[in-house]
Order: structure tokens, then C-alpha cells, then sequence
């Protein structure tokens, strides 16, 4: 492009050297600076069980004569412990998923068995909340992706769709075959009636550690990375994540995903 400065840099691999062309200078720099924001935010998130369990180790040894209040504490640090393990698995998923380009290890993939395997892996914290699972809509559909990404995806959609729900909410995981500009496609809906989301709130709820209801997301042990990671699984196999959502009535989360393999339409 004229006027474009490229930034080029070599990489030596061994004996072949491979050469990286990264696009113009301008993307390198909000690469970097998007990197640097999310290292930023994830000491920040980090930090704060950190800091709770240190305050909760001091109370402890100052109540030391005080059993019930051990207890307490103890059964406390362990909650934190526990934020502290969701939030550093949820960052290597994270970087895990951006660092493999899901295409190299997509197949075609029965999304029946993913959606029932999903539903498997969510039906305690579903029973738990009395939420009604169901599926509806095509069966028989099959989409090219990395069968354990799209399983991950899944299931982060129908926990947030119970857990941001009142209990006895109905969730409703939708499949359909989608033609849009001659590309074949699955659209994988997951909806809740559930608390609903703001304009405002719906248009951020990809972004990396935002949280619309940071009390339950909190309270649920939630990271504010589960929509993040959901996303890069989205785009990295060259489709969408959408949410429709009104406040009081529910949200709906569309997964597209490409029927057969990109540049291989019409083949399958
Ligand atoms: P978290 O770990 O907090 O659930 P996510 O990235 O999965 O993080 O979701 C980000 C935020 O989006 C949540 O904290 C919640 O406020 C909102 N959200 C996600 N799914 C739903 C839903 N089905 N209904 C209402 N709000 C939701």
C-alpha cells in the first residue's frame, strides 16, 4: 500500500530461515500495545485474590485461640484459592487458543455429539439451578472446527446462560444451517430467559475481564474471560459470536461456525 510502512522481521527456525511479514507498522504497535493491556489487566485480576488471601492469612494467625474463626478464614482463603486457579487456567486457555491456529486441527465435526457432550458437562451446575436444558432445532449438521474448541465454546456459553439466569430458568441450545453470500455455515444459538444484558453492556461483553454483573460473576466464580475465549475460538476457525439480549428477558449468544472447510465450499 502506498504510504504504508512495513515492519518485516526474520525468524530463524533452525536451518530455514522463515520470514514473518507482519502487515503495516501501525498493526505491529497495537499488537503490542494490546498485549501490554492484557498483561496489565491480568496482574490487576490477579492480584486481587492475591492480596485477599495474605489479609486472610493475617487473620488467621491473629485468631489463632478462636476455632469457629480459623474456620471462617480458613474456608475463605480457600474460595480465593480457588478464583486464583479459574483465573490462571482460564489465561493459558486463553493463550493456548490464540497461539493455535485452530484451522490446522479442524475436521468435520458432528455438532450433535458436541452440543450433548456440552450439555453432559453442564448438567450439574444446570440441576443445581433447577435451569432446563434442552436442545431444539436441525440435527445431523456438521461443522469444520477443532472438535475441543467448539466443545470449550459450548459449554462457556450454556454456564454464563445459567449462571447470569434465575434458578428455574430455561436454556435452550438452538442449531441451524445458515447460507450467507454462497458460504455454508452453523449457527450454534445458546438462550436464556434470563437477566438480559444493556445495549451498552452487550456491545462489551467480549472484551478481555469485563463483567456486566461483577457481584454474581464474582460470586460464581467467574473470570470475565469466558465470552473472550469464546470469541478467539469464533474467530480463529473464520467465524462469528453475536448476542441479541434485552434486560429482564434474556440473552441469546450465536456461535457461526463454517460447514465445510474455507475454500472448500460446496465440496462437502
Ligand atoms: P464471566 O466469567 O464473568 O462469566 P464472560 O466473559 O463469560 O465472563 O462474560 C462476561 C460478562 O458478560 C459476565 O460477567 C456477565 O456480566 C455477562 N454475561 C455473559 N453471558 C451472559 C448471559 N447469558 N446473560 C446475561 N449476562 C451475561
Amino acid at each position: 500500500r502506498p504510504g504504508a510502512q512495513l515492519a518485516i522481521r526474520t525468524v530463524a527456525l533452525g536451518d530455514e530461515r522463515v520470514f514473518v511479514v507482519a502487515d503495516d507498522r501501525g498493526q505491529a504497535l497495537r499488537a503490542a500495545e494490546s498485549a501490554r493491556d492484557f498483561m496489565m489487566n491480568a496482574t490487576h485480576e490477579l492480584k486481587t485474590p492475591i492480596g485477599a488471601i495474605s489479609l486472610l492469612a493475617e487473620a488467621v494467625e491473629g485468631a489463632a485461640d478462636d476455632p469457629d474463626a480459623v474456620a471462617h478464614f480458613a474456608g475463605k482463603i480457600s474460595s480465593e484459592a480457588g478464583r486464583l486457579a479459574a483465573l490462571v487456567r482460564q489465561i493459558l486457555a486463553l493463550s493456548i487458543i490464540q497461539g493455535r491456529p485452530a484451522l490446522a486441527s479442524a475436521l468435520p465435526t458432528d455438532v450433535d455429539a458436541r452440543v450433548r457432550d456440552a450439555i453432559e458437562r453442564c448438567q450439574t451446575l444446570a440441576d443445581g439451578r433447577e435451569v432446563s436444558l434442552t436442545v431444539s432445532g436441525q440435527s445431523g449438521l456438521t461443522v469444520f472446527a477443532d472438535p475441543e474448541q467448539l466443545g470449550t465454546a459450548i459449554v462457556n456459553l450454556i454456564q454464563n446462560a445459567i449462571q447470569y439466569s434465575e434458578v428455574k430458568a430455561r436454556v435452550v441450545v438452538t442449531t441451524k444451517a445458515v447460507t450467507d453470500e454462497g458460504v455454508d455455515w452453523v449457527d450454534i444459538a445458546v438462550s436464556d430467559n434470563g437477566i438480559g444484558l444493556s445495549p451498552d453492556d452487550a456491545a462489551r461483553v467480549f472484551e478481555r475481564f469485563f463483567r456486566a454483573d461483577y457481584a454474581r460473576s464474582r460470586a460464581t466464580g467467574g473470570t470475565g474471560l469466558g465470552l473472550s475465549i469464546v470469541q478467539e475460538i469464533a474467530e480463529g476457525h473464520g467465524g462469528t459470536i453475536s448476542v441479541w439480549s434485552k434486560p429482564g428477558a434474556g440473552s441469546t449468544f450465536t456461535l457461526r461456525l463454517p460447514a465445510t472447510k474455507p475454500g472448500e465450499e460446496g465440496q462437502a
